[in-house]
């Protein structure tokens, strides 16, 4: 065994083998995988391997389509070859126009990578899988490449090649503890003795926790008991002639595949249960829970009656094994948050169809700091620090019964609500509040007019779209005020803070007390990192001078992590998260200076606290620090107020409200508003899979400053000229907004990318962003966006349409 490797892959299951493989593919070869037990020993032996197309945006249809070229190449490999059953197609079935507009939708966003699925209905669903029924079935999504894999091969095979490029691999090698030193690389300690290494990777599965433990970290996965059962041969399988397809159902919440020339068929029971809450039995490998159909029945019953044919046959074995399931569904692929060189494969609950890809995507990270698609949706930091144990199980349990039933837009589940709150929850509650979840918080997302509103879950504009309006029409003509809550903010202090964050941003930031600036992170392949406000906070009783870093709520761990690791050892800066203990009320529109200037000692008019100043005040006796930035584009506040004087700023601004017919409005209101005047959203319109040229941010970059993170990478980028450009643009739509991933087309040709879509109240348009090539980018150009089934007109407009000199903000 070495003793001194780059990279310790822990774990020997689909996620490790692939990682290990792909590490080797992206030019390391001294690395190695050490497995407690034999490879694939974990879940990965008994999983029922169904390999498919479908996901729920870009990065995880590309990541599966890479997993389908990767299998196929090794099924084809004449040296060792394997089973794979590519391209049996699959089905996933529906029986609400809903859902079937979200296929739909799916379809248009899956077009953009080069995947083509159909939408199908039920008499078409019925003739490419013979043995189901239409009763209670509208149709279905068709995925032409679905199949399955024999998930032992394909680890194998995968493990031979890493070995054959010069990766070892250690069986039978338990990992029993793991130590970081002072320069950041690890030793990792097995049985069978040390290796010291640079990076080590968590790619423990269900065991997830217990190596984390090791390094004092708690990763937000729990394991669910997972059932599926085997069938004697089925007649009308052997005599079909070609092999069955796949089918989902989220109708009765189970799936199916052929297996030999029977059926595999596999449950998502509402009764279901977690596992190993309470520790792992250290014996339990290659091992099974006991089977217990009796939890599977009313899914059973569901799955006879759609597939009769199963009535009839005998079933031969059942498997019932942990899975994994990560606090919102996807898994967990990247660094671990506030560690150094540790990086994690975990929460893998669809691991064989999609470890392929996991595995080339966190060997890019692990090789070159990023990945060639933008990895939020299944980056490890994506959460803030309230996902314990409690309510990931809590969580993992309602995304394990609702498995194939996909997420509405603005559909929020019970499971777990409330986990983060401030003292104006209840109080907004009060108002009838509709709450939405970011991050974990509880916000505000419009006041509904009865308590008893539940707007219909869909694709279309729902019933909400005029109380939003409302909401929008106050604001725009009178003020409004709002509560956000999570929002990420730093305090950065030391004498050398703003020599950091010049290297740190990309444009000028502002130096100067009391100012106000807006800036871009790139990393280091010039690629757009993160967005936030800079705010330069004079020195008072209340601490030195420092400044604030602002940004999105899910930046909180992203953001102290880039900024963490950016640090020089001889820099005088020290950042510390506020984010917790601050939440801002947005106060916005043409009185709210009126507002201000009334429960708010001092000079508010616009010449001694002009747009993007900073300053510390008392909102009545709360302490507040007020910034004068506005993502609405009307004149707006932001107010930042320890949690603690909340309530007692929110009656403060309550009252003084009062007499100019202050309103409160939500986040639906911010994010149509924000649409109309060209405000970006971390994570929807920023992505690291763009420049700041490309994506329309010329005016925040500075190449004539000192050096700056990115900056080579963005010179030679601006050299090759732009992929891809930002726009703007309006669709011949009323009946829905446009939906991020959907495809805009010129002819059969896919030429662009929705990132967002919201209807401009003030405006009247139904507007959205893409990503298009830069010769469909300029103004009145007219593309066709594939939007839920139908090609409307998508036209090129200026990227703010809705007062486009910003004279309601600065006034
Ligand atoms: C019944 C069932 C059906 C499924 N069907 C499908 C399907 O159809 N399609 C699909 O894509 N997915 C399916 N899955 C899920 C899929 O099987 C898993 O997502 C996948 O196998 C997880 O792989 P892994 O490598 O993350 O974990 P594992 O396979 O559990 O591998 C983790 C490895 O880490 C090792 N390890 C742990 N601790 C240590 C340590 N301290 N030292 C060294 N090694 C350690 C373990 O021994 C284990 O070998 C199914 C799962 C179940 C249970």
């Amino acid at each position: 065994m070495k003793t001194r490797t780059k990279v310790v892959v822990i774990g020997g299951g689909i996620a490790g083998c692939s990682t290990l493989y792909h590490l080797t593919q992206e030019g390391w070869s001294d690395v190695v995988l050490v497995e407690r037990n034999e490879l694939t020993s974990g879940t990965t032996w008994h999983s029922a391997a169904q390999v498919t197309n479908f996901g729920m945006n870009q990065t995880m249809v590309g990541l599966k389509t890479h997993s389908i070229n990767l299998y196929k190449e090794l099924a084809e490999d004449p040296e060792y070859p394997i089973n794979y059953h590519h391209g049996d197609g699959g089905i996933r079935l529906a029986n609400t126009e809903a859902q079937m507009q979200g296929y739909r939708h799916f379809a248009s966003m899956a077009r953009g990578m080069d995947v083509h699925f159909e939408v199908l209905d039920a008499e078409e669903c019925a003739r490419r899988h013979p043995l189901i029924s239409t009763d209670n079935m509208i149709g279905g999504l068709w995925d032409p490449l679905d199949g399955d894999i024999d998930p032992a091969q394909l680890c194998q095979a995968l493990a031979r090649r890493a070995r054959n490029a010069g990766a070892e691999v250690y069986r039978n090698t338990p990992v029993t503890a793991l130590t970081q030193h002072k320069d950041d690389t690890w030793t990792v300690h097995t049985e069978h003795g040390d290796i010291d290494c640079d990076i080590v990777v968590n790619a423990g599965g269900y065991r997830v926790n217990e190596v984390g433990a090791m390094m004092d970290v708690h990763h937000p996965v729990a394991s669910m008991e997972h059932q599926y059962f085997l069938t004697e041969d089925i007649p009308a399988i052997k005599d079909a002639g070609h092999r069955m397809p796949l089918i989902r159902c989220p109708i009765s919440d189970y799936y199916c595949r052929q297996e030999k020339n029977g059926l595999l068929v596999g449950f998502y029971e509402q009764d279901c249960k977690t596992w190993g809450m309470d520790g792992i039995d250290p014996n339990f490998v290659n091992a099974l829970c006991p089977d217990d159909l009796e939890r599977v029945m009313d899914v059973l019953e569901g799955a006879f009656a759609r597939m009769p044919a199963l009535a009839d046959v005998g079933i031969h074995t059942v498997v019932n094994g942990p899975i994994t399931y990560t606090i919102d569904g996807a898994p967990l692929v990247g660094p671990i948050p506030g560690k150094r060189n540790a990086f994690c494969i975990i929460g893998l609950r669809a691991g064989l169809g999609e470890g392929g890809g996991h595995g080339w995507l966190l060997a890019q990270q692990i090789v070159h700091g990023e990945a060639q698609y933008d990895t939020w949706c299944i980056d490890p930091r994506r959460f803030g620090v309230h996902t314990n144990f409690e309510l990931t199980a809590l969580k993992a349990i309602e995304d394990y019964q609702n498995e194939f039933r996909f997420h509405f837009p603005h559909e929020h589940r019970p499971a777990g609500r409330n986990a983060r709150t401030t003292p104006l929850t209840p109080v907004m509650a009060a108002e009838s509040a509709e709450f939405t979840v970011v991050n974990g918080w509880e916000r505000v997302d419009y006041i509904k007019p009865t308590p008893e509103f539940h707007p219909t879950l869909g694709f279309g504009f729902d019933e909400a779209f005029d109380v939003v309006a409302a909401e929008v029409k106050n604001v725009q003509e009178n003020v409004g005020l709002c509560e956000v809550n999570g929002f990420n903010r730093f305090e950065i202090t030391g004498a050398d803070r703003h020599r950091f964050l010049d290297r740190m941003f990309c444009g000028a930031v502002t130096k100067r007390d009391g100012r106000v600036g807006l800036g871009y992170l790139l990393n280091h392949h010039g690629m757009v990192k993160g967005e936030a406000t800079v705010a330069n906070i004079t020195a008072s009783d209340r601490g030195p001078e420092r400044v604030w870093y602002g940004s999105a709520a899910a930046s909180e761990l992203h953001d102290m992590d880039w900024l963490q690791t950016q640090l020089r050892a001889d820099e005088d800066v020290k950042i510390r998260s506020l984010t917790n203990d601050q939440t801002i009320l947005v106060l916005a529109g043409p009185k709210a200076r009126d507002v201000l200037s009334v429960c708010a000692r001092g000079d508010w008019s616009k010449q001694a606290f002009p747009w993007l100043s900073a300053r510390e005040c008392y909102i009545g006796y709360a302490p507040a620090t007020v910034l004068g930035v506005s993502f609405s584009g009307e004149l707006a506040y932001e107010i930042h107020v320890p949690n603690a004087s909340l309530y007692a700023a929110y009656l403060a601004l309550r009252e003084a409200g009062g007499a100019y017919g202050m309103e409160l409005f939500g986040a639906r209101a911010v994010d149509a508003m924000r649409m109309e005047k060209g405000f970006l959203h971390w994570k929807a319109d920023l992505l690291t899979e763009f420049d700041p040229f490309e994506t329309g941010l010329d005016r925040f970059v500075k190449l004539d400053k000192g050096d700056f993170v990115g900056k080579a990478a963005l010179i030679q980028r601006q050299e090759e000229g732009p992929r891809k450009k930002l726009v703007t643009f309006k669709i011949d739509a009323t009946h829905a907004p446009a939906y991020g991933g959907g495809s805009l087309m010129q002819g059969d040709e896919v030429v662009g990318t929705v990132t967002s879509g919201d209807w401009g109240h003030r405006t009247g348009l139904n507007l959205g962003y893409a990503f298009v090539e830069p010769d469909m980018a300029t103004e009145d150009n007219v593309m066709q966006l594939d939007h839920l089934g139908d090609l409307v007109d998508a036209t090129v407009i200026a990227s703010s349409p809705y007062d486009p000199n910003y004279s309601r903000m600065r006034s």
